[in-house]
């Protein structure tokens, strides 16, 4: 599936071609304080298929506990996370950030990763109040 994606300021955009059997909710620590929230939520790009179509990405590597190096690409000026990926020349798992495409709301997750470091309340995602949109 070609999906296009941007940042939050606009000067990143992108391409990819994504599978979206390979959409992923991860609840592991790191995506937690990366996001700044209960968990990431990414969908797989097809190999080599990421194209920058604007902008320049900045990177950070982190080391998962299992010692594997990820390449994580985000915005310099506005600090989307864009993607992570092998930060060698491995393949393996290219993970897009969900909100960053166009296309989200016809991609729906469908497996969860590290529910061991799951927050509690998102097993059952009740809530007191729900707001549709900002309320005026
Ligand atoms: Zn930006
Ligand atoms: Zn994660």
């Amino acid at each position: 599936m070609n999906i296009d994606g941007k940042c939050l300021c606009g000067q990143i955009e992108f391409k990819a071609d994504i599978d979206p059997t390979t959409s992923t909710i991860c609840h592991c620590t790191d995506c937690q304080i990366n996001s700044g929230t209960a968990f990431g939520y990414v969908v797989g790009a097809v190999n080599n298929s990421f194209k920058l179509t604007k902008g320049k990405l900045s990177f950070y590597i982190k080391t998962a506990d299992s010692g594997a190096k990820r390449e994580l690409a985000f915005c310099g000026s506005c600090g989307t996370r864009i993607y992570a990926r092998p930060a060698d020349e491995n393949p393996g798992f290219f993970g897009l950030r969900v909100g960053t495409i166009l296309q989200k709301r016809s991609l729906h997750p469908k497996r969860q990763a590290w529910k061991r470091s799951c927050l509690d309340f998102v097993e059952l995602i009740e809530t007191e109040q729900t707001f549709e949109t900002q309320p005026r």
